[in-house]
This record gives C-alpha cells, sequence and structure tokens, in this order.
C-alpha cells in the first residue's frame, strides 16, 4: 500500500534533541542541560503573563508592536528592523525556507547549533560544515566552502555547544570576504553573557551592510524559553521577506506581554551577566581542579572535555543518579564532551562534588 511520502531529504533530517528534564525513579533534579538562565522567571514577566488569562480568546498583535517597540528602546534599534518569531529557531527557519531551498548551499561550522543543519535540509538546500580551530568557527575555512550556490552563512557567536566565539574583526573580515549576495545570520543567543571586549552582537553588522542578520532569544538570559520569543534586526529587505513568510500570530499574547516585562525588570540582564562570569569561572577552575579540561565558553555554559566518549558516557551515568542532568553532545561531533549550563552557586557547587567524586573513582 503506497502512503504520502515527504520529500525524501526530510527523512535524511535527525528530529533535534532537546536537554533531558527527568531521571527516572529521582524526585530533584538540578536541570543544567538546556542553558535556561539561572535565575529562572523574571517576576515582572510572571506578573504579565498571569495578568492575561482572561484575554488569551484574542488573537495578538501579529507586528508585536509594543514588543519590537520595548526592544528598540532597549538596545537602541530601530523598531522597523525587527521581526520577532516563536524562538529565534522560528526565524532561523524562515529564513533558511527563503532564501536556501533546492539547488542551494547553507555553511555552517562543524560544531555549530543543530538548528541549521535541520533548517537548512528541510529547505531543500545542502548544508556544508566547515572544519574549526580549537572548536572555534574558522573563517577562512567558511570563505573556502563558498559556492556560487551558496546563500546563506550561518554562525553562532558566542557558539552552542562549544561556547567559543569570534572577534568584531574577525566577523567583519568574514562579512567583508563573502560575496553581497550571501545572506550572513550572525545567531546572537548568548550575547548577553560575554564578557570578551572585542566582541559585538552583530549590530554594527546589520547597519553596515545590506546582507546581513542578527538573531537573539529570551529563551537565555531573560529565562523564558517556555515563551518561545525570539528576534530578528536585519535590513529592510530582509525584514520584508520574514513578514511576508513568517505566520501571522507567531508570537502568542502571554509571550509578547512577558517578554515587555522581562526587558524592564530592573537589573536583570546586569545581575544575571555577573553571576554567570562569577560562577563560570568558579565551575571551570573546579572542574579543572578534578582533571577535567574545559574549553573557554562566552556562554552560559562550558564544554567539559573528558577526552573519550566512553568517559563522558560514565560521567554523565554518573550525574544522572546523583540528580544531575548535563547535556550529551555527541550528535554535535563531540561525544568525549558534555555541556554543562551555569546555574545558581548551589547547583554549581553540586555538579562540580559530583565530577569531583567520578573522576577521584575513576
Ligand atoms: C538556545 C539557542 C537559541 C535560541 O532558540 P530559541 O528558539 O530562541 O529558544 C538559538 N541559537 C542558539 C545557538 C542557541 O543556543
Amino acid at each position: 500500500m503506497s502512503i504520502p511520502r515527504p520529500r525524501p531529504e526530510i527523512l535524511t533530517i535527525s528530529p533535534y534533541v532537546a536537554g533531558e528534564s527527568k531521571v527516572a525513579g529521582v524526585n530533584r533534579i538540578v536541570k543544567l542541560s538546556s542553558n535556561e538562565g539561572a535565575f529562572g522567571v523574571p517576576p515582572g514577566a510572571q506578573a504579565a503573563y498571569v495578568a492575561l488569562a482572561n484575554e488569551v480568546h484574542r488573537y495578538p498583535d501579529g507586528s508585536a508592536a509594543e514588543l519590537r517597540a520595548a526592544l528598540g528602546r532597549t538596545f537602541s534599534l530601530d523598531s522597523a528592523r525587527i521581526v520577532c518569531g516563536a524562538g529565534s529557531d522560528d526565524l532561523l527557519y524562515q529564513l533558511c525556507l527563503a532564501y536556501g531551498g533546492p539547488g542551494t548551499e547553507i555553511i555552517m561550522s562543524a560544531h555549530g547549533f543543530s538548528i541549521y543543519q535541520i533548517a537548512g535540509t528541510y529547505s531543500g538546500a545542502t548544508v556544508i560544515k566547515t572544519p574549526e580551530r580549537e572548536l572555534t568557527a574558522d573563517v577562512d575555512a567558511i570563505l573556502a566552502a563558498v559556492s556560487p550556490a551558496t546563500r546563506i552563512v550561518f554562525i553562532a557567536n558566542p557558539n552552542n555547544p562549544t561556547g567559543s566565539m569570534l572577534s568584531e574583526a574577525e566577523m567583519r573580515r568574514l562579512r567583508e570576504n563573502l560575496p553581497p549576495e550571501v545572506l550572513l545570520v550572525i545567531d546572537a543567543a548568548y550575547a548577553e553573557y560575554v564578557t570578551r571586549p572585542d566582541y559585538d552582537a552583530g549590530v554594527s553588522l546589520v547597519d553596515a551592510n545590506d546582507n546581513t542578520v542578527m538573531t537573539r532569544t529570551f529563551s537565555k538570559i531573560f529565562g523564558l524559553g517556555g515563551m518561545r520569543i525570539g528576534w530578528a534586526y536585519a535590513p529592510p529587505a530582509v525584514i520584508d521577506v520574514l513578514n511576508r513568510v513568517r505566520s501571522p500570530f507567531n508570537v502568542s499574547l502571554a509571550a509578547q506581554a512577558a517578554g515587555i516585562a522581562a526587558l524592564a525588570e530592573p537589573g536583570w540582564v546586569d545581575a544575571s551577566r555577573a553571576h554567570n562570569a562569577e560562577y563560570r569561572l568558579i565551575l571551570t577552575d573546579r572542574l579543572c581542579q578534578a582533571g577535567i579540561l574545559v574549553w573557554p565558553s562566552e556562554g552560559n555554559f562550558v564544554l567539559a572535555d573528558f577526552e573519550t566518549p566512553e568517559r563522558a558516557a560514565a560521567a554523565d551515568a554518573y550525574l544522572r543518579t546523583r540528580g544531575i542532568i548535563v547535556r550529551a553532545v555527541g550528535g554535535y561531533g563531540l561525544p568525549a564532551c558534555l555541556r554543562i549550563t551555569v546555574g545558581l552557586a548551589e547547583e554549581v557547587h553540586l555538579v562540580a562534588d559530583a565530577l569531583d567524586a567520578f573522576m577521584a573513582d575513576a
């Protein structure tokens, strides 16, 4: 019997593997598997969400005008150059579908964020992965992979799951040497956590060119992963395309209100960034002292390198017996590593204590 069949490339896509949140038989879980903000939901965003309960029979404002205005004020950007999405993933998909497609090529780096591969393949494009150096995207390797079929280059800066970043100068060099018709998408999901001074989230490159997009999210530092809100800052022609193709009510009423309130939460970003910088260092130091190699990270997570896949799997299993869930990243070509989110102080010490004990036993 014949059944409906998708385009053949669809069945080559491996479904996205999300960070897990449960361990059978363990009640108290420490979830350090999805890079969610350590401080949870901003109180103002919680209140805004609850206050809307009796209004959700109404459709949201499809243009998310108030949310875009709030983003414009917060980040000193023209709100007409912002499009919101149901998470930034939504916008990454729309960009692939609109600019990629059969016969085209999309470039990402070897250990880049997996959504680029999924969304690029979904569009019908061939996704090309370029080698990295020291788990950092290599501008020269990306440039060498460009062909007449290239339509998009995706780069997460900082990257998940490696935590590595490219400086503003390297990113500028990438843009200047890409053909003008290639869209450069800078995914700055972790921008607020970066402490290195030579960083730019992408605003200056978007402003200086008409072929560069920056995407951002409320899922990390703003503590709203469950609400699904992301946004893109882009040149007018790209904004026009996104507004033609996106789902008309892609950001829910509750998400828009929560997002506006999160942006207004006093001191939230500064406190979160300061906590992260302090505890990212403490986590890194403690793991190093335990004899684990830790890659330098500018995000709210670190990549712990156990040097063999067997040891990484054993460490993961050991942490689970203690109710601690981190992220295995074999799907990213990093089977010897585990990605660990920087949580609250207590959580950081719990995971470090556990890995200390694991390394002492091993
Ligand atoms: C978490 C993350 C996102 C955000 O995805 P949302 O859809 O906005 O939740 C985007 N890019 C990278 C690299 C991420 O790690």
